[in-house]
């Protein structure tokens, strides 16, 4: 926005007329990828990728969290961490996030006529959380696809769980009241106090993958963990842990007794076919080795 600013300056007040109302919603980049995401939707260019979640000592798939990806016609992938924050400054989050709802619960029902009962976790972003009919939307896509709200988990961030307090616990209450489950996502991020956790009605914690990173090298890291594992048992809460690419940390966060285990080391987010067949066999047929950079990742 300062260089488009500057230009603008540069060029005299006319020009800068112009382009005024689109500068305020940041970097001429900005402006081009919202005005190709305001079409996105339509143009059928999002997916949801699944990730796989692992049982920590029994190895087996227990659900998969659906991950939003963007097939730009001519940037290629683009990468939630990017898009989703623009769609917020520019009030589309709305609309993407009711398609991931749909399409997520679109997937479970079509797994189910497969035969695969699989458990789909949702990401919901704070101002997704701010939306009035975010949870009669949910209601409805479970209802029109036939899913058992059990099936479906929503995670929200620890910050954004601590945002606007009043407005955000009622909507959580919501959710949780439509049989839904709450997961509480990259966690020690925030700064959610005990006292605050204990009133969230959420049945899972998600430890941020900054800490399960700094495992191996980190001795305060192992200590943060071990107690965030016993902080969420003690509050009855199942531990995932996001973010784990080595045998290593594999190893450490079992020794610590954390439930659940997501990461490159186990499965990148892959498309469901590639989901469905993995989780089927056990084992991925020619899973790729884990690599520290993907497109898709
Ligand atoms: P998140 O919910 O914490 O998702 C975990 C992110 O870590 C994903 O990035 C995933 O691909 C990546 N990841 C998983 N395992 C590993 C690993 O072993 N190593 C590394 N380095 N990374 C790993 P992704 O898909 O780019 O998503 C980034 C964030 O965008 C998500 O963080 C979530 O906050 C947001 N997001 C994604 N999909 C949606 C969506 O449908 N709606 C909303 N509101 N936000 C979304
Ligand atoms: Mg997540
Ligand atoms: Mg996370
Ligand atoms: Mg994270």
């Amino acid at each position: 926005a300062a260089a488009a600013m500057r230009n603008a300056k540069r060029n005299g007040r006319g020009t800068y007329c112009f382009f005024e109302a689109h500068m305020l919603e940041g970097t001429r980049e900005d402006v081009e990828l919202l005005r190709d995401l305001r079409r996105a939707v339509e143009r059928r260019q999002l997916a949801l990728f699944y990730q796989p979640k692992i049982h920590a000592t029994g190895g087996h798939v227990t659900g998969a969290e659906a991950l939003l990806r963007w097939r730009h016609p001519v940037r290629g992938v683009v990468s939630p961490a990017v898009f989703v924050p623009l769609a917020e400054r520019a009030g589309l989050i709305g609309a993407l996030g009711h398609w991931v709802i749909e399409e997520a619960c679109r997937q479970m029902q079509a797994w189910r006529q497969e035969g695969m009962r699989m458990r789909v976790s949702i990401n919901l972003s704070a101002h997704q959380l701010r939306q009035p009919d975010l949870v009669r939307r949910i209601r409805e896509a479970l209802v029109r696809h036939q899913v058992d709200p059990a099936q479906l988990t929503c995670e929200i961030t620890e910050s954004a769980a601590m945002d606007d307090t009043g407005t955000t616990l009622a909507i959580v209450h919501e959710l949780v009241a439509a049989g839904v489950q709450l997961s509480i996502d990259d966690f020690g991020t925030g700064y959610a106090s005990l006292s605050y956790l204990r009133r969230l009605p959420a049945s899972e914690l998600k430890i941020d993958r900054s800490f399960v990173h700094d495992l191996e090298a980190a001795s305060d890291a192992c200590a943060i963990v071990d107690a965030v594992i016993r902080l969420a048992h003690s509050l009855s809460l199942k531990v995932v842990a996001e973010g784990v690419e080595t045998e290593s940390q594999r190893a450490i966060l079992c020794r610590l007794g954390c439930d659940e285990l997501q990461g490159y080391l186990f499965g990148k987010p892959m498309v469901p076919r590639v989901l469905a067949t993995w989780a089927r066999d056990g084992e991925a047929p020619g899973r790729p080795a884990p690599t520290k950079s993907s497109r898709y990742g």
